[in-house]
């Protein structure tokens, strides 16, 4: 069960919104984080697009450490509870300030540090 992501790399590797991408489509998304190709879900009825990881597609990376592919458990078992009245809802990817204990830097977003490429040595910095 993957996260629905709403921003990927375009291919000229530019930061697209999923928003973007229904006006202006590209060929060819990658996830921002780890890499993967991604699918791409104009969703015309909704007007809600995404862009979705498949199993097939997804980098070495990726599979171990993206926050997409790896949702958190707490929202997991939201989601499982969710299911029961919207079968096919997907998890989120919870957006934080983040603090990588392992690269000593401060970042906002998905728990995932661009520089070690894994969210495993990051801890959630609270306001108190
Ligand atoms: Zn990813
Ligand atoms: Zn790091």
């Amino acid at each position: 069960m993957y996260a629905k992501s709403f921003i990927a790399h375009d291919g000229n590797k530019r930061l697209t919104g999923a928003t973007t991408a229904q006006l202006y489509p590209y060929d060819r998304y990658t996830c921002h984080l780890c890499g993967s190709s991604l699918i791409f879900h104009p969703e015309w009825d909704t007007n809600r697009p995404w862009f979705e990881h498949t199993r097939e597609d997804l980098t070495e990376n990726g599979r171990h450490h993206c926050p997409y592919v790896r949702p958190e458990p707490k929202e997991v078992r939201r989601i499982h509870m969710l299911r029961r009245y919207v079968p096919d809802v997907l998890p989120i990817v919870r957006k934080a300030d983040w603090y990588c204990l392992e690269c000593n830097s401060h970042y906002h977003g998905e728990r995932y540090c661009l520089s070690c490429h894994t969210g495993d040595h990051s801890i959630e910095v609270t306001a108190n």
